[in-house]
């Protein structure tokens, strides 16, 4: 088989869990993948580590301070990268003709800008940040296909339905036959959880996640359900089903990442360890398969494969993610932003677990869906429940308390 030809890539977010499990699987390939560009937010430290290593061309930080630590920091090696600043140069850089992939892993909404401008520079999008299509699912999709880029999705049960997907697939058509996708859950660390405990678990034990190790945002949206949430609209836009025909199980082994059912019966699942390696690097090389450092599953030391309805009572945020999906328009921007704000005030002890379901549906009871046709639409969504959501958590400040 032919070589083939050096593919440069992007990583946005590299500090974070998928951008250093994305550099792991890249390492691996030196032959077929250069790291062109490295994104993050504030993380100069880590970001001087990464470049060291990995040489790109460009640095892109957000925060200034950051910036000038890291000028200094790669002077002091006596490495000659540029580092820039900004969300223009950060669009700038996914545009680059060098890059040929982009991995958009910021996370949240501070990641719909970036993940955008690679759509519409055409390019390979390997999407982690699965806010941005939440937030903006018809307008991204259709992006998408006017600009002809690719969109392979990295999250872990979007990427398992992905593979067993008809190989002419296309993101945002429904295909031929398809009854039903059914998105699997861990079930997270309360899992087994008392209702009544809900109410003073700690952040510690909210981002002790049971299978997966991941960012602080998403560990707290997979112990709300609220992940699975966002996953079940992510999925509604991916692969054109609507709400209801997406199933959700609760599955605690971590082992089967999702399934897709067929007209004639069939249900077919992807399996494996649960480690994000294997979606990156299924993605990175589609349609070829590639090494990603990721352990082979022994079936007979799992033993047993679990699957449970989940507990819509004590979970109260896959229904109000529903609800949204079905409202459409920019009722999803409302709850994501909602569920942002609501989390950091989690993180920050400023609100208890049980409050963080609580803002997000006072949010939405009191902001109707609008129609989202434009960008502007839905970051005018964002900020407005963003503003509400803080109001209701800091009643003393807020206006609309
Ligand atoms: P993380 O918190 O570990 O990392 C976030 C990264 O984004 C960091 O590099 C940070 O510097 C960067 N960042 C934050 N704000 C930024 C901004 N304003 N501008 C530029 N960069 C910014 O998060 P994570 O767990 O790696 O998750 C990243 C995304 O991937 C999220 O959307 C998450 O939902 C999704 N995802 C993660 C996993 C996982 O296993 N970690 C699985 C599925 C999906
Ligand atoms: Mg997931």
């Amino acid at each position: 088989m032919s070589t083939p030809a050096l593919q440069g890539v992007a990583v946005l977010g590299s500090t974070g869990s998928i951008g250093c499990s994305t550099l792991d699987v890249i390492e691996r390939h030196p032959d077929r993948f250069k790291l062109v560009v490295l994104a993050a937010n504030r993380s100069w430290k880590k970001m001087v580590e990464q470049a060291a290593a990995h040489r790109p061309q460009l640095i892109v930080l957000m925060d200034e301070q950051a910036v000038l630590h890291a000028r200094a920091a790669l002077r002091d090696r006596g490495l000659a990268i540029p580092v820039q600043s900004g969300a223009e140069a950060l669009a700038a850089a996914v545009s680059m003709s060098e890059v040929k992939i982009v991995m958009a892993a910021i996370v949240g909404a501070a990641g719909l800008a970036s993940t955008l401008a690679a759509v519409r520079a055409g390019k390979r999008v390997l999407l982690a940040n699965k806010e941005a299509l939440v937030m903006t699912g018809p307008l991204l999709m259709e992006e998408i296909r006017i600009r002809g880029a690719e969109l392979i999705p990295i999250d872990s049960e979007h990427n398992a339905m992905f593979q067993c997907m008809p190989a002419h697939f296309r993101p945002g058509t429904e295909p031929h036959g398809l009854t039903r996708l059914i998105l699997t859950a861990s079930g997270g660390p309360f899992r087994t959880t008392p209702a009544a405990e809900l109410e003073s678990v700690t952040p510690a034990q909210a981002c002790a996640h049971p299978k997966w190790s991941m960012g602080r945002k998403i560990s707290v949206d997979s112990a709300t359900l609220m992940n699975k949430g966002l996953e079940i609209i992510e999925a509604a836009w991916l692969f054109g089903v609507p709400e209801s025909r997406i199933e959700v199980v609760v599955h605690p082994q971590s082992v089967v990442h999702s399934l897709v059912e067929y007209a004639d019966g069939s249900i077919l699942a992807q399996l494996g360890a649960p480690d994000m390696r294997t979606p990156i690097a299924q993605a990175l090389a589609w349609p070829e398969r590639i090494g990603s450092g990721v352990q082979s599953l022994k079936l007979a030391a799992v033993r047993h494969l679990e699957f449970e309805p989940p507990d819509l009572e004590r979970f109260p945020s896959l229904e109000l993610a529903r609800a949204a999906a079905r409202a459409g328009g920019t009722a999803p921007a409302l709850l994501n932003a909602a569920n942002e704000i609501a989390v950091q005030a989690f993180l920050e002890r400023r609100l208890n677990f049980t409050g963080i379901a609580a803002v997000i549906d006072k949010v939405l009871q009191r902001l109707a869906s609008r129609p989202a046709d434009s960008l502007n639409d839905v970051l005018e969504a964002d900020a407005q429940a963003r503003r509400l959501a803080t109001a209701f958590i800091e009643p003393a400040r807020g206006a609309y308390s």
